[in-house]
């Protein structure tokens, strides 16, 4: 996501369930990352909002359709991949305590891409960030 422009808003209303792709990726990277607790939620989550940028995957989740992406929230993984355009990309899953809230990516060599990088590509950066 652009981060730099100050006129794009942080998401713009989007909701719909996830889709099979999203899932997946959810369930990797709470497995990966040792993120059980969170595991149970993902069958249950909604898409509320994507990124405000309107063309990266970026998303946010709520419980239901009437959740605020509002509560603030911090990363709990931290991912790289490969589009399949092969643009390097950056993936966050952030959350709360308790509640996984978006899934994040950004392109790090200012490549463009709009689809999530399949996950054979992943490459675990956790242990890079503090
Ligand atoms: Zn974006």
């Amino acid at each position: 996501m652009a981060k730099s422009s100050s006129t794009m808003p942080y998401c713009i209303e989007h909701k719909r369930e996830l889709n099979d792709v999203e899932r997946e990726i959810l369930y990797y990277l709470v497995r990966d990352s040792g993120l059980h607790e969170y595991e149970s939620q993902i069958q249950e989550l909604k898409i509320i909002a994507r990124c405000g940028c309107g063309s990266c995957p970026t998303v946010l989740f709520g419980n239901t359709f009437e959740s605020k992406p509002a509560e603030p929230s911090s990363d709990l993984a931290r991912y790289m991949g490969m589009s399949s355009n092969g643009t390097t990309v950056g993936i966050a899953l952030m959350g709360t305590e308790t509640k996984l809230t978006e899934l994040e990516a950004w392109s790090c060599c200012g490549g463009e891409f709009d689809t999530w990088p399949d996950i054979s590509t992943f490459v675990n950066m956790n242990n890079l960030h503090t």
